[in-house]
């Protein structure tokens, strides 16, 4: 049978693998991530990004959306969609806004914070999400779904990052019991 679960350490791999495969390392994600969260929080450290985007792209709705993503452009390139919809996804045209969409998705998971950074992200466009614009516009490769994917989990992983620190902060105060709303689920948490 078709393996269809994999582990998070399968999970990661793999997605470093995609997102490798479409010029994306992990650092140009992390780089966003660090950009963006160093506005609003003071001394936040590269290495905790890195980390944040680690731990992301381990998570089995990140796996599923950043490999139906890829896909997706992949097979824009290869031609492989009929009817209107494949000049659409060639095209990249801005009113399409369904890799946007799973964009949105993917920063949910942490959140309207995660959502809002996402749209900052996709506004300005910093780093490798404008270089992939730039590429899928102009040249025969398509990153009409990765330049959001890449976005949101550099979002998501700069809103991970503030959430840390914040129970950090949180829990160095005696009085409060460490418990955080989030504990129920470590899986997108730890
Ligand atoms: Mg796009």
């Amino acid at each position: 049978m078709a393996k269809l679960l994999f582990s998070r350490e399968e999970m990661l791999k793999l997605n470093i693998e995609t997102l490798e495969s479409r010029g994306i390392s992990v650092k140009d994600i992390a780089q966003i991530a660090f950009k963006q969260q160093s506005k609003f929080t003071k001394d936040i450290a590269y290495s905790d990004c890195v980390d944040s985007v680690e731990k992301i792209l381990s998570l089995r709705d990140v796996f599923h959306h950043l490999q139906l993503g890829a896909e997706i452009d992949r097979m824009t390139e290869e031609k492989l969609f009929r009817g209107p919809i494949q000049n659409i996804l060639a095209s990249d045209l801005g009113l399409f806004g369904i890799d946007e969409l799973v964009g949105l998705s993917i920063a949910g998971l942490y959140g309207v914070i995660g959502q809002t950074n996402f749209g900052d992200i996709d506004v300005n466009k910093p780093g490798i999400c404008q270089a992939l614009n730039e590429v899928g516009k102009n040249s025969s490769a398509c990153h009409t779904f990765m330049d959001d994917i890449v976005g949101a989990i550099a979002a998501a992983a700069s809103t991970r990052v503030a959430q840390v620190m914040n129970e950090n902060v949180a829990n160095t105060d005696p009085r409060i019991k460490s418990f955080t709303i989030y504990d129920y689920n470590d899986e997108i948490n730890s």
